[in-house]
């Protein structure tokens, strides 16, 4: 027997067909004798709807009416999915984020869960052997009582919390794609299926685009240890043998991987845009007066880097913003040229960012060197690199995206 946190996005909600859909896949594991814990998200498109009635309503809205209405998706399928599993002779009851309750801070729209107290669901799955079907995306304030929620797709994150509350022995994540793969199939037809990755690989996978799960679920997951399974909610409930092992991808801590590979994975952005700032003064202070207003600004950077000037008293110092700030990042630096001190601006928006990410990484010298001279033969010039023990990025002309992509993924053996 196991305990289970099994959790449904929201096109496996999207309709009563569907919902029914999900209540066949509880009842097979509850008929197999696991304990189950079902988080979902609200119905494909209803959240995006409450988003939008929001900004009808006042484009400057307080947050935590915000929080009070798009919170409501939840609440609608956590109660459908339980009068759908005692349709079908399950015990079930629904919980919604304040009556578990589930406690967080007071962000809202983005705020983080602070703590859950799982005895009462386990007493349940105990003397009761209920399923508890839990409102995902949702909590409440610890101190004011009022309803939050944890940002956008923040219903992975409900799961993976419910699942170390409860200490399950893995949270399910099932969704529309059957796992996680070693980079987008739509670019490279002969991406492969995972069948496991590290918490570390996928929290770079994540925050790099792919987008599987919210990358602060991971995160809990990686500090709780909490084993996550990506499955397919499309396979027919009845064809899956629930002692078995069902396709999809294990994220799990790195001892649990045998066949360590250097390479797990390849992520893409197009989303990047290049800022070079040319002739700045080569002294202290002046990188905090760049990145200090842009942080200001809320405007993430990412790539940076800068040279060692060759007469001492200038250099360039190029980084990267998501295409959406550019504008912005700009303008900022504009504002406080006169304080930075510099010649002038250059920026392109033309760009992308290819990632090459492996735990082998550590203990495996030139996997780098190996990817800049493969891009060479491909006549595709690299604008900056970084690297970290776990990762390489590099900076391509936005065009040579599909073929820095291709060529790195079987570059590494990762073609299927
Ligand atoms: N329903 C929320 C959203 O659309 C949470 C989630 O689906 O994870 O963002
Ligand atoms: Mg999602």
């Amino acid at each position: 027997m196991s305990r289970l946190v099994m959790k449904f996005g929201g096109t496996s909600v999207a309709d009563i067909d569907r919902i029914r859909n999900v209540a066949r896949h509880v009842k097979r594991e509850v008929d197999a004798g696991h304990e189950a814990a079902v988080v979902v998200s609200a119905m494909a498109g209803t959240t995006n709807r409450l988003v939008d009635w929001c900004r009808d309503a006042a484009a400057l809205h307080d947050a935590r009416e915000y929080d009070a209405v798009v919170a409501a998706g939840e609440q609608i399928t956590s109660g459908l999915l339980a009068i759908a599993l005692q349709h079908l002779g399950v015990a079930a009851r629904s919980w919604q984020g304040w009556q578990i309750p589930i406690l967080t801070t007071d962000a809202h729209g983005t705020a983080r869960i602070l703590e859950i107290n799982g005895d009462e669901l386990v007493r349940r799955f105990k003397d009761r052997r209920e399923v508890a079907v839990i409102a995902g995306f949702q909590g409440i304030h610890r101190d004011t009582g009022r309803i939050t929620t944890l940002g956008r797709g923040g219903s992975d994150t409900s799961a993976v919390a419910i699942a170390a509350a409860v200490q399950a022995d893995r949270c399910d994540i099932y969704t529309d794609v059957d796992g996680v793969y070693t980079t987008d199939p739509r670019v490279v037809p002969r991406a492969r299926r995972m069948n496991k990755v590290a918490f570390e690989e996928m929290l770079e996978l994540a925050s790099l685009g792919a987008k599987v799960l919210q990358v602060r679920s991971v995160e809990l997951g990686m500090v709780h240890n909490v084993r996550i399974f990506v499955r397919s909610s499309f396979d027919k409930p009845e064809d899956i043998d629930p002692h078995g092992t069902p396709p999809g991808t294990l994220i799990c801590n790195e001892e649990e991987i045998v066949e360590q590979q250097v390479v797990t994975g390849i992520a893409f952005s197009k989303d990047e845009a290049q800022i070079s700032i040319r002739r700045v003064e080569d002294k202290p202070g002046v990188a905090a007066a760049i990145f200090g207003p842009l942080a200001e600004a809320n405007i993430n950077v990412d790539m940076i880097v800068q040279n060692v000037s060759a007469d001492g008293a200038t250099t360039d110092l190029t980084f990267t913003v998501p295409a959406a700030d550019y504008e912005r990042a700009e303008k900022v630096l504009v504002s406080s040229q006169g304080n930075i001190g510099y010649a002038r601006i250059d920026g392109a928006t033309d760009v992308a960012k290819v990632s090459v990410i492996g735990i082998g990484m550590r203990s495996h010298a030139g996997v780098a060197a190996k990817a800049f001279r493969a891009l060479a033969e491909r006549g595709i010039n690299i604008r900056a690199i970084t690297t970290s023990e776990i990762k390489f990025s590099i900076l391509i002309d936005a065009a040579y995206t599909e073929l820095a992509v291709r060529t790195l993924h079987s570059l590494y053996g990762l073609d299927r």
